[in-house]
């Protein structure tokens, strides 16, 4: 029996999805090919409320954040980081010798509105990125409010790390005025691993003639170019297991599940696991900006001074065939997560964290 995976990505992948991966392969410059992808991006534009062009990448999600900020940075990056991902992608700025500063928050707090307006407002920066959802805290950024300031200067382009959140928890791509929104398939998509996505705007496309090094694999430019060009198709031999699956999950999301009730399965998941963990430990992040799509906990059962084991946790969780996150970089130990995304239920839900209950009754 396949493990229940309570982890933030990769996560539980239905049978019925797992089974496209074993269809036969096409040609990747085949008519075929074409139709799957232009549906693949014309669902994926509904669920990300969007409509920029959507690029599909075979690498993880990481694959097209660097691709992001190296293709579109001509002049200076701001990095705002509120924990592991947001300084991955300063990592990334500063590997690829892109120009870039960071603005960093306290841990298990938020990227402020009047953070990015004090940084933009130097002038020293076309381009922003933003974590929608960083899971290493727990935290989901306030988009809306941030959306406000960046209205006052068109120039700069915006960036955001979706991949956590895409799928799971609304974001009005177009509304919010988002440059290049980015995900990857194996989180609350709920695919296995190995294709990025993101939305790109005409703004960003046009911001990539500037800048001179864009690589090749990863230039949103080219990817970009080829897909106008060849009708959908793509630079070099994509996953065509993935897109397989991904054009069945995609349908299944609009057609089956409706995408505002996917939205609210992943609403009650949290408000059940967020409950729950107030009940038994404490919420790690601060309250006003939960994550819709993992709970980040302090590893204090409540009321106590010693921390729970997470490997001695989830080796007892193995034997009921489930698994949750430890904490992540800095916060390991000291916090475990729950990821509630993807496929995932309350009644999942319900079972990982009595089986929580069953283990802290053995202490
Ligand atoms: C998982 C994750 C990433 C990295 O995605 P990969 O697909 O593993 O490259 C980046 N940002 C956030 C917020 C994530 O949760």
């Amino acid at each position: 029996m396949a493990i229940k995976l309570f982890i933030p990505g990769p996560t539980v992948v239905t049978e019925d999805i797992l089974k496209e991966l074993s269809l036969p392969m096409i040609g990747h410059r085949t008519k075929k090919a074409s139709e799957i992808q232009k549906r693949i991006s014309d669902n994926l534009q509904k669920i990300l409320f969007t409509e920029n062009r959507i690029l599909l990448s075979t690498s993880s999600g990481s694959g097209l954040m660097e691709g992001a900020i190296r293709s579109c940075t001509a002049k200076r990056a701001a990095v705002f980081s509120i924990g592991a991902f947001g300084d991955k992608w300063f990592k990334m700025a500063k590997t690829n010798g892109i120009p870039a500063d960071k603005f960093s928050s306290v841990m298990g707090e938020p990227t402020t509105p009047e953070m990015v307006d004090e940084a933009l407002s130097t002038g020293k920066y076309d381009l922003v990125t933003v974590t929608h959802n960083e899971t290493s805290s727990g935290i989901q950024n306030p988009v809306e409010e941030i959306a406000e300031v960046m209205k006052k200067y068109p120039d700069v382009i915006w960036c955001v790390d979706a991949v956590s959140s895409a799928a799971g928890s609304k974001i009005e791509t177009d509304k919010l005025g988002i440059d290049v929104l980015i995900t990857s398939t194996q989180k609350a998509l709920a695919l296995p691993p190995g294709m990025a996505i993101c939305a790109m705007s005409k703004k960003a496309y046009e911001r990539t003639a500037e800048v001179e090094n864009r690589g090749l694999y990863f230039d949103l430019r080219t990817i970009w170019d080829f897909i106008d060009k060849k009708n959908y198709q793509y630079t070099s031999t994509p996953c065509l297991s993935i897109m397989y699956a991904m054009d069945k999950q995609l349908q299944h999301i609009i057609n089956e599940e409706g995408i505002e009730n996917r939205f609210a399965r992943h609403e009650a998941m949290a408000e059940y696991t967020r409950a729950w963990a107030d009940e038994h430990f404490r919420v790690y992040p601060n309250r006003k900006y939960l994550s819709k799509t993992l709970t980040v906990i302090d590893s204090h059962p409540k009321g106590k001074d010693w921390m729970v084991d997470v490997k001695e946790l989830n080796a007892f969780l193995a034997e009921r065939n489930m698994t949750l996150g430890n904490g992540y970089g800095d916060l390991k130990d000291k916090t475990f997560r729950i990821a509630h995304m993807g496929e995932l239920t309350i009644d999942d839900l319900k079972e990982v964290t009595s089986a929580v209950e069953d283990y802290l009754k053995t202490k």
